[in-house]
């Protein structure tokens, strides 16, 4: 089931000339609209609670846009409410919750990806494309425990010396005089 294109209109209350349609469309063209999706607990039969992150055209830098609200489903389907978090979102018809109910024109509602907590935030971090450190990913953090290490720079000689047998330090060390001294070697390690 698709959001028809007269209920679109009728919500909105724009026309084929309207700024909210003409620049929903386009934001929904450019993939400023980086999450569309329903929020699981909310899934039941007749309404979908949506949830989406819409990137602000003039700085994409900056935190999305969140956008909610609920679908009816009924013999067609109706827009019950929409909100956003832009400075013309309170009153559910801005641009981009134009694009996120125009996308609803163009895919079936059913076909609606279920959206969890995890989401949120990493598609808020990978598409502000934000230096996150592993340990932070949401899909990594409390999955990953710290260890102290320390490196005895004798073992670590030794390891190399060991593994790497025609080395001028391993040569060296089994008396060819020729490279320099292991101690010259390991106080360089030590550095
Ligand atoms: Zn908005």
């Amino acid at each position: 089931m698709k959001l028809s294109i007269i209920e679109y209109m009728n919500y909105i209350g724009g026309s084929k000339n309207s700024k909210c349609v003409e620049e929903g469309e386009s934001i929904l063209n450019e993939q400023h609209l980086i999450l569309a999706g329903k929020v699981r607990e909310t899934s039941c039969a007749d309404y979908i609670t949506l949830y989406g992150l819409c990137l602000q055209t003039n700085a994409p830098n900056l935190n999305p846009y969140e956008i909610t609200g609920k679908l009816l489903l009924g013999t067609s389907v109706t827009v019950s409410s929409m909100l956003c978090t832009c400075k013309d979102g309170n009153s559910g018809k801005c641009k981009h919750v134009s694009a996120f109910l125009l996308k609803y024109i163009r895919e079936d509602v059913e076909t609606l990806e279920v959206i969890s907590e995890t989401d949120k935030k990493w598609v808020t971090q990978r598409d502000l494309m934000k230096d996150v450190p592993v340990a932070e990913m949401p899909c990594f953090s409390g999955k990953i425990k710290k260890t102290k290490i320390t490196i005895d720079a004798d073992s670590v000689l030794d390891f190399f010396c060991r593994n790497l047998p025609t080395s001028t330090i391993a040569m060296h060390r089994k008396g060819n005089t020729k490279g320099p001294s292991t101690n010259t070697v390991v106080e360089e390690m030590k550095k």
